[in-house]
């Protein structure tokens, strides 16, 4: 059992997509296990991201986060770090298998629609970012 950091970003919020990714998630045999609707702040996207801070793409990166509500999630599985990389496709959608979350659901690479964890140890670290372990609900 393992547990992985999924953000629905704002361009998919925007959309009104939320449910539809989510039933990708479950479908896939995910349970969501925390959640959180936020409008991120500056600092709370400059801090979630700040392994980016010195790549060409960060301050556009930080404008798009904090340009509108966003929903983080917990989510648990077998191999839920892996398997969500997959259900979301490759960063730019024009290379996303035809299929996933991204090809579907993101227009451009910087607007691609989620995020997720794409290690054990940034998913154990992002999740700490935003969830307290007693809002987190195994089942
Ligand atoms: N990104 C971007 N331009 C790029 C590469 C990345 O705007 O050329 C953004 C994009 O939103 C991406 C995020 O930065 O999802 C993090 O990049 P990473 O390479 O970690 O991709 P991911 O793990 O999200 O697929």
């Amino acid at each position: 059992m393992e547990r992985t950091l999924s953000i629905i970003k704002p361009d998919a919020v925007a959309k009104n997509c939320i449910g539809k990714i989510i039933d990708r998630f479950e479908t896939a045999g995910l349970k969501v296990v925390g959640a959180r609707m936020m409008h991120l702040s500056r600092a709370e996207a400059e801090g979630f991201y700040a392994v980016h801070k010195e790549r060409p793409f960060f301050k556009d990166l930080v404008d798009f986060m904090v340009s509108g509500p966003v929903l983080v999630q917990v989510l648990e599985g077998d191999n839920a770090i892996a398997k969500n990389r997959e259900l979301m496709g490759a960063t730019d959608p024009k290379k996303a298998a035809p299929g996933t979350i991204r090809a579907d659901f993101a227009d451009s690479i910087d607007a691609n629609a989620v995020h997720g964890s794409d290690s054990a140890e940034n998913a154990a670290s992002e999740i700490a970012f935003f969830f307290p372990s007693n809002w987190i609900f195994s089942r």
